[in-house]
């Protein structure tokens, strides 16, 4: 804290790992100590950060912060998401990128952790600022990645649109068609399921966790909060398998839909229209909208978190377990405070965290990156079958991690200690650096 002081969120990530790895730790101390392997661990090989100007519609200049955290490369090239939100800050990007460490080495693909973004704010903007903006922000970016170094993605604020522009001018630059970027369009070497893949991943993922709990998705009534990437694509997948998704939300209010939620509407809203959930009625006039928080008062089974950080806190998690609630997993990045998280788990609901629930956009990415690489491009059906392989493989792998280490069913501590024993591996492996 003394040494990072303002990045709150920064400190939550580390905490919340370092305490699961406590008996790793306490285990293998001599060495960890003498190698400095915890300092090295949660100090980012590099950080930039830097300014980005651009000019909005009526000629006015605006500068914004860049930013891009190369945390760890040890298993692989950086990889991680770019954010677009106003209230993005280096300790919040530094949280984003210590977690993606761990959940990219969850995957079992060769990539490395980092995340970026900016303060920017995209809401409101017409597509010629987006693109002056993702051109200067690129402008400065291109100089430090590369298909065999850094390939950042999307992430909150950070859609397909974006991408094209960041990569058009990565292109222009550097004069390389390479995979450098990942969630590129079709038409120039994206993947086929890389759109649905997180939200699909979150739900492969919670289907696993329930079947090994012996429970059945099947039937089982669902919250969903936020309203976009992984929040659309988790509530189609989540009713394709036979639950129902009653609410989705935005930062202004949430919509209730007791007949289930009309995936069709909500992407024309939130794809095409790009507009607010107060349309959602239009579509639907026996749907209610709320201003404010609210989705998880409703009494479900399932609680699937796909906003942002910090949006289920203990007074949710205490309203969710009293409701019945079997099942948490995070589709967004820490989405649940450490004392609900905690709450949650010493009141017997299934705790999935997001580094293993939401890791099947990351690792989608990866398989766009060999896809590149080899200048092929796979089907949807055969992208999806390898994701699904992937995260069951993920569940297995964070439950199995809890039971070596006596905290059975306790799958924070899993999946951090599965990501990490093969990041301290590498580590070890390549001296001190
Ligand atoms: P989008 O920008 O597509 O959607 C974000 C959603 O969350 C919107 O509904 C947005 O509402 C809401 N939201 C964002 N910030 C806030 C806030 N401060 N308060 C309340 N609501 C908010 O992002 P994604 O769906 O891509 O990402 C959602 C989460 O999932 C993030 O935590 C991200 O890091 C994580 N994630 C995303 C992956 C991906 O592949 N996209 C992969 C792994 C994790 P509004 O429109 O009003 O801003």
């Amino acid at each position: 804290v003394k040494k990072n002081p303002a990045e709150p969120e920064f400190h939550q990530a580390v905490k919340e790992v370092l305490e699961s790895l406590r008996l790793v730790v306490e285990a293998n101390e001599e060495q960890f100590r003498r190698d400095a392997l915890l300092e090295r661990l949660t100090e980012p090989e590099r950080q930039l950060k830097f300014r980005v100007p651009w000019v909005d519609d009526n000629g006015q200049a605006h500068v914004n912060t860049g930013y891009r955290v190369q945390f760890n490369s040890a298993i692989g090239p950086y990889k991680g998401g770019l954010r677009l939100h106003p209230s993005v800050n280096l300790g919040i990007i530094k949280f984003l990128g210590f977690e993606q460490i761990f959940k990219n080495s969850l995957t079992g693909l060769p990539i490395g952790g980092g995340k970026g973004g900016s303060d920017f704010d995209p809401k409101g903007k017409s597509d010629r600022e987006i693109m002056a903006f993702c051109q200067s922000f690129m402008t400065e970016l291109s100089r430090y990645i590369g298909a065999d170094t850094d390939v950042p993605a999307g992430d909150i604020g950070t859609g397909a649109r974006e991408i094209g522009y960041l990569y058009g001018q990565y292109k222009r630059i550097r004069g390389l068609s390479e995979g450098v970027l990942t969630g590129k369009g079709l038409s120039y070497g994206g993947s086929l399921a890389r759109t649905e893949a997180t939200g699909y991943g979150l739900l492969y993922l919670t289907q696993e966790m329930l079947k090994l709990n012996g429970i059945e998705l099947e039937g089982k009534t669902i919250a969903v909060s936020g309203s976009g990437n992984v929040a659309i694509y988790a509530t189609e997948k989540a009713q394709q398998l036979g639950a129902k998704v009653v609410t989705v939300s935005d930062s202004n209010g949430w919509v209730y839909d007791l007949d289930g939620i009309d995936v069709t509407a909500l992407k024309e809203i939130k794809e095409v229209k790009r507009a607010r959930l107060t349309e959602y009625k239009n579509y639907r006039p026996n749907s209610k909208y709320h201003e404010g928080k609210g989705v998880w008062s409703v009494k479900v089974d399932i609680a699937l978190p796909c906003a942002t950080q910090n949006e289920l806190l203990l007074d949710d998690a205490k309203i969710l377990a009293e409701n019945g609630c079997i099942a948490v997993a995070e589709g967004a990045n820490m989405p649940t405070t450490l004392e609900a998280t905690e709450y949650l788990q010493a009141n017997g609901v299934l705790f999935a965290p997001g580094k293993a629930a939401n890791a099947g956009g990351v690792a989608t990415s990866a398989l766009e990156m060999s896809q590149n690489s080899e200048r092929l491009s796979w089907t949807f059906g055969e992208v999806d079958s390898r994701l699904k392989r992937i995260m069951v493989s993920i569940c297995h792998n964070m439950v199995d991690a809890a039971e070596r280490y006596d905290a059975k069913g306790n799958y924070v501590v899993g999946a951090n200690i599965a990501g990490f024993e093969k990041v301290v591996d590498a580590m070890m492996a390549q001296g001190i650096v």
